[in-house]
């Protein structure tokens, strides 16, 4: 009962100014893949409230450069990538935003 684990994302202090906290917000994040342009919306990012220095989620750019490899399949795969992409539960009190 008292046992509610708090569902608050730890913060964790930028290491570039020193003075804000990074925290986690949904981009769109965009790579290139050869001479193509490649945009993942929704892309978790830490993102630090005070010089906006931008970390991006380990595990989300490991999963990306394994779909974006060349050894990873066909080269349709990217055609596919928003539809692969997980669903990302967001907060219901947060404000929608997509940037
Ligand atoms: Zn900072």
């Amino acid at each position: 009962m008292s046992e509610q684990h708090s569902h608050q994302i730890a913060v964790t202090p930028c290491g570039d100014c020193q003075a804000g906290v990074m925290r986690l917000q949904f981009i769109t994040y965009f790579t290139w893949l050869g001479d193509e342009l490649v945009l993942v919306p929704g892309f978790p990012a830490w993102i630090c409230d005070v010089c906006g220095r931008r970390e991006y989620d380990e595990r989300a750019v490991s999963w990306l450069s394994t779909l974006l490899s060349p050894n990873a399949g066909k080269s349709t795969m990217r055609r596919t990538l928003r539809r692969t992409l997980p669903k990302v539960k967001r907060e219901p009190s947060r404000p929608s935003s997509t940037e």
